[in-house]
């Protein structure tokens, strides 16, 4: 059976749990290497590592603040190291610090545009430099190489009390579809994945009752919430040579959040 990521060597960003681990399980399943990226939590990377393992794909779990030039320097010197070069970056790593408007600190309005938006700027300048060093292998794929950053539904959808994570998101959706624009001619592909509310520890708060899941489920016309596999499924075919002609895209894996379900019977 032929796989859709068999032969890719992919860098995962923020892949000890949640999205980012659902992402880099399913691409071990695809057939990919994977640099797993953890932050602090090393035995949840290793979990991952070992599960990719057992699908019979390579993986590594690799320590590094992605907000941080050098340390994303290092997750594609370990690509190298392990798997001889890279040709996918998933940046996913994130955080949410949320605030009113007026208490929200500069601390916490840096850390999150430092990770969100900065850090996903260095490993997408890191990448596209390791991908024009190694030139094209058109046996390899039609693609010199791919870049997903991922966004969210409030690259778009305003979103009161989270500023710095709305502002960051937005920034998101500008620096992939201006780094799309500038480096499609050297056949990179770059494009995001704007997931809508995917059960994971960042938003535990508001799925982990039942008042705040029908919520929740009130801004989700399909009527579930999101699973990891939902983004996962859609990062392996944005990845694989399948999407080949698809650049500067935000795909929206939402279950129609951005169908602005509030006007169906409104408006
Ligand atoms: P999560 O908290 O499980 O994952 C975030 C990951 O980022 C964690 O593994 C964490 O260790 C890692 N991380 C934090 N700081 C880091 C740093 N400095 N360097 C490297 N890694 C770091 O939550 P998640 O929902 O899986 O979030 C993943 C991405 O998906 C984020 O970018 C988030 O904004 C985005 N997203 C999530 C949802 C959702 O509903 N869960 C919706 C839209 C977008």
């Amino acid at each position: 059976m032929v796989k859709d990521l068999e032969n890719a060597r992919a860098v995962v960003t923020g892949a000890s749990s949640g999205i980012g681990a659902g992402i880099a399980r399913a691409f071990g399943e695809a057939g990919a290497s994977v640099v797993v990226n953890y932050h602090s939590d090393q035995d949840g990377a290793e979990e991952v590592v070992k599960d990719i393992r057992s699908a019979g794909a390579e993986a590594v779990a690799v320590q590094a603040d992605v907000s941080q030039p050098d340390d994303c320097a290092k997750l594609f010197e370990a690509a190298e190291k392990h798997f001889g070069g890279v040709d996918i970056l998933i940046s996913n790593a994130g955080i949410q610090q949320d605030a009113a408007f007026t208490e929200l600190s500069l601390k916490d309005w840096q850390q999150v545009i430092d990770l969100n938006l900065t850090g996903q700027f260095l490993c997408a300048q890191e990448a596209v430099r390791r991908f024009r060093a190694q030139g094209h292998d058109p046996d390899r794929s039609p693609a010199l190489g791919k870049i997903i950053l991922m966004s969210s539904v409030h690259q778009a959808i305003p979103w009161a009390g989270h500023v710095n994570y709305a502002s960051a998101k937005g920034g998101v959706k500008a620096l992939m579809e201006s780094l799309a624009q500038e480096v499609a001619c050297e056949k990179i592909r770059v494009n995001a994945i704007a997931p809508g509310a995917i059960k994971t520890d960042i938003n535990r708060e508001a799925w982990e009752d039942k008042e705040g899941r029908e919520e929740m489920l009130k801004l989700i016309p399909y009527g579930r919430i999101g699973e990891t596999e939902d983004i996962a499924r859609a990062a392996v075919w944005l990845a694989s040579d399948a999407s080949d002609y698809v650049i500067g895209t935000t795909l929206f894996v939402d279950g129609g959040m951005m169908l602005y379900p509030s006007f169906r019977e409104g408006g």
